[in-house]
């Protein structure tokens, strides 16, 4: 069984008059493991498509099952504990909180999920250290660099075991040798934790790493 189908998922967005159908009947299966890389022009749909997969944001038509669950089918509470125990997210802009160190960044999804705090501590030093930042965790997020941001939100996306992780343009905010050391770290805990990763990106060299590419175009696949 697939950990992820759509079918004919559409999403149009409604501002005021203007009707924006940014996804135009998009159907695909994702397996357990897989490292699928979506490719496109901005302005293709692939956020939007990133956000119904991992629960952010409703379909206005079509089905859309993670682990053998509809989401359309969920209400808001329940879409909500989906996204938190099955969903990590890495965004291109990182969304560390600036007031908490990279230590308490990564252990929050835990401690909110009400972990005690010894347990989170422990599964965050060892996420760090896997990911490279360990001798980084008493800092702040603005005492450390691009990348080492971006190895922090990879690991806070990882600390609750998720079955899907979900990547907006994870190395956009990167220069190109920080990039491909990101892009490699995500294949290698794919293969290593067997976590899904669906990944947007429109930089060629990116979809590499994958183990599969689907192109977007005006709202579908090619
Ligand atoms: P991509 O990630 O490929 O750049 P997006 O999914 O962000 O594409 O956007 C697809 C289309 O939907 C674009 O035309 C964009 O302007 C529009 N769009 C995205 N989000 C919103 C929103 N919240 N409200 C209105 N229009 C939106």
């Amino acid at each position: 069984m697939p950990l992820l189908t759509a079918e004919n998922l559409q999403k149009t967005y409604v501002t005021g008059e203007a009707r924006v159908t940014a996804l135009a009947g998009v159907s695909f299966a994702v397996e357990k493991g897989d490292f699928v890389a979506l490719m496109g022009p901005s302005g293709c749909g692939k956020s939007t498509l990133l956000h119904l997969c991992g629960a952010m944001d409703r379909a206005s038509s079509g089905t859309i099952r993670l682990n053998d669950r509809d989401l359309s089918d969920l209400g808001d509470d329940e879409l909500t504990r989906v996204r938190r125990e099955q969903v990590g997210f890495v965004f291109q802009f990182f969304n560390l909180l600036p007031t908490l160190t990279v230590a308490d960044n990564i252990a929050l999804p835990c401690l909110l999920a009400g972990m005690k705090d010894q347990d989170a501590e422990r599964r965050a030093r060892a996420l760090a250290e896997r990911v490279g930042i360990a001798h980084r965790l008493t800092h702040y997020p603005q005492q450390i660099s691009g990348g080492e941001m971006q190895r922090a939100a990879i690991a806070r996306a990882l600390i609750h075991q998720p079955a899907l992780l979900v990547a907006d343009e994870p190395t956009g905010n990167l220069d190109s040798e920080n990039g491909a050391n990101v892009l490699n770290l995500i294949a290698g805990l794919n293969r290593e934790l067997n976590v899904t990763v669906l990944l947007a990106t429109h930089a060629a060299d990116v979809a590499a790493a994958a183990t599969r590419i689907l192109k977007m175009k005006d709202g579908k696949f090619e």
